[in-house]
């Protein structure tokens, strides 16, 4: 893939790197703006998750918070890099970790679930448009 902008060629396995706004952009070229990527409640993105998933046709997936997280952060640590979130795809659940409660983190993992792919050009494309949907919807 290629950054629509600069051109610059584009993993998508390489996410954090990237910002994925409709098309999927390097991160030099397109950042998130504020409102979209602010830290948001657990209910907040329950109702989220209901309405993105009517919007694309998909049957409902269940969000999950891993309430141990919230006394002890260690547990999303992981090999010096924080755990956001862990969808499962048979389960059709997502379960968030407190600094994954952003509208961006749960795009992400809903776009593995509707497409059943892990971090392929095909997940890159449908969390862009997951995203894009959601900023007409703030
Ligand atoms: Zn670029
Ligand atoms: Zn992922």
């Amino acid at each position: 893939m290629k950054c629509p902008k600069c051109g610059k060629s584009i993993d998508p396995v390489q996410h954090g790197d990237l910002t994925f706004d409709d098309q999927v952009w390097c991160a030099d070229c397109h950042q998130y703006d504020g409102e979209l990527f602010r830290h948001r409640d657990f209910a907040e993105l329950e109702n989220w998750a209901l309405k993105i998933c009517a919007a694309f046709g998909q049957e409902p997936v269940a969000l999950q918070q891993n309430l141990k997280s919230l006394t002890n952060p260690r547990i999303y640590w992981q090999d010096s890099t924080f755990v956001l979130a862990e969808a499962d795809h048979q389960q059709r659940s997502i379960l968030l970790y407190p600094p994954g409660y952003r509208l961006p983190t749960l795009c992400h993992e809903l776009a593995h679930i509707f497409t059943g792919q892990d971090h392929t050009e095909a997940w890159a494309r449908t969390f862009a448009k997951l995203v894009a949907w959601v900023k007409t919807q703030l």
